[in-house]
């Protein structure tokens, strides 16, 4: 038993080392792939309960290695906080954004079109995200209206040092603020008074189970009330049946994201799905 327990540490030592490794190697080409043009928007729609139409698109990091094939952000994205690399792939995911919506937008059925950019805090915190975003913007001849900025609650009930200011600020340009991840983890709501807030979005956890579940059920109507209480709308996110959409609709919540509709799709097919909903 005692050689096996020793087996066992050994393969664990050589598990770890094969982990740093990789985790190594995952750095060194993370580095690259901004230079090398590695990474790909998908863009997934947001429909509109009471149009039944896409309102917005949310832009979600894809990377295309060259060995590993497409990597998705859970992958990538919690190692480029870490290092710091998500200040200059998140202005690269602004820019490439807001550029796809303007091409976008050259049909005249989509002139309303926003985007949805997922925000890290280390980008709000460290990176200057006010210049990022005008700059983009300028870049792209688009407007604050067409973006809304998805940042996650940690991020408001934290309120770092010149958050309030600097969100203040982005929302006198007219960019929209989006709650990620509503109700997972944090039970300060205060901040949902302080903060100018447009829209919280319900956490897929919720999403899930709400048809089979009645305490996901009972939690879920209980934040789109106190949402629509404080005048904050909801989109929930994760929906992929007939189901979960009935609830959500009679909830009253206003717009919904998920499998049921549409995945995550790159430019060229976004682009077809949308002009051929619009169509119909
Ligand atoms: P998120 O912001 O909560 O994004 C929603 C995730 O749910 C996406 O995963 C989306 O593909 C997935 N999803 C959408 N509808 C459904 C559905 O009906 N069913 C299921 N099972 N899943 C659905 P994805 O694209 O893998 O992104 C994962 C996370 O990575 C995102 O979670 C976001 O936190 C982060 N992320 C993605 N792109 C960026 C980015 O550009 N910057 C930053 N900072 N984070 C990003
Ligand atoms: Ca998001
Ligand atoms: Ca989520
Ligand atoms: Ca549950």
């Amino acid at each position: 038993a005692k050689g096996d327990r020793k087996n066992s540490l050994r393969f664990y030592e050589s598990e770890l080392g094969r982990e740093s490794q990789h985790r190594l190697t995952l750095e060194g080409d993370l580095r690259h792939a901004l230079a090398e043009g590695q990474f790909e928007l998908h863009y997934q729609p947001v429909i509109s309960l009471s149009s039944g139409k896409a309102v917005s698109l949310e832009a979600l990091i894809r990377w295309r290695h060259p060995e590993r094939g497409l990597v998705p952000p859970d992958e990538f994205i919690p190692l480029a906080e870490e290092n710091g690399l998500i200040i200059p792939i998140g202005e690269w995911v602004l820019r490439r954004g807001l550029l796809d919506l303007a091409s976008l937008r050259r049909h005249p059925v989509l002139q309303d079109m926003t985007v949805a950019v997922n925000v890290s805090s280390r980008q709000l915190v460290e990176g200057d995200l006010l210049a990022t975003v005008s700059q983009a913007l300028q870049q792209s001849h688009l407007s604050g209206e067409a973006l809304q900025l998805e940042l996650t609650e940690r991020l408001f009930v934290d309120e770092l040092r010149y958050t309030r200011q600097l969100l203040a600020r982005l929302e006198n340009m007219g960019i929209s603020l989006v709650i990620d991840d509503f109700g997972t983890g944090y039970s300060a709501l205060g901040y949902l008074r302080r903060m100018k807030v447009d829209t919280l979005k319900v956490d897929r956890d919720f999403v899930r189970d709400i048809s089979e579940d009645e305490d996901d059920a009972l939690l879920t109507r209980a934040i789109i009330s106190l949402a629509h209480d404080l005048e904050i709308e909801v989109v929930a996110e994760g929906v992929e049946t007939e189901a979960q959409l009935d609830f959500l609709r009679n909830c009253g919540c206003e717009r919904v994201q998920g499998y049921y509709f549409a995945r995550p799709m790159p430019l060229e097919q976004v682009e077809r799905f949308l002009l051929e909903a619009l169509e119909n």
